[in-house]
């Protein structure tokens, strides 16, 4: 079976592509929540999370970048080595890099990934979930 080359396919095919990586790493949930900072994927909750900015105002081939992305940092946590910290970034957005010039993604998710890729970027220092406000 051959899936590749996806480039002449339309980018619902290259979504759909992008979370059966997903799926297949067992991240099984993706959810959209207004009660989070910033996408990212919850290992234990083994789900994609997104902010609803994110979709709605993010391009369709930054968030199939991001979800292979995050893909690999479950696999990374399946294979138990480290899911966070730059290297960890590094090599999820080398990762990400190698499919999305398969994929045929634009030019900024190509160049963002790159450059992550490169240089990384700090993760897992904080945490994306807000802060319940307290009800009186
Ligand atoms: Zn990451």
């Amino acid at each position: 079976m051959q899936l590749l080359p996806l480039t002449l396919q339309s980018q619902r095919l290259r979504l759909v592509f992008s979370i059966l990586l997903l799926l297949v790493s067992g991240a099984l949930i993706l959810a959209v929540s207004n009660r989070i900072a910033w996408s990212h994927i919850d290992i234990k909750a083994r789900a994609f999370m997104m902010t609803p900015d994110y979709v709605l105002n993010g391009t369709m081939d930054g968030l199939i970048g991001s979800i292979v992305h995050d893909a690999f940092h479950k696999t990374q946590a399946n294979a138990k080595t480290d899911y966070a910290g730059t290297n960890a970034e590094k090599a999820a957005s080398s990762f990400a890099l190698g499919v999305a010039m398969k994929l045929g993604l634009d030019e900024v998710t190509l160049q963002n990934l790159c450059r992550d890729s490169k240089f990384g970027h700090k993760s897992g220092s904080t945490d994306p979930y807000k802060k319940r406000q307290k009800t009186k």
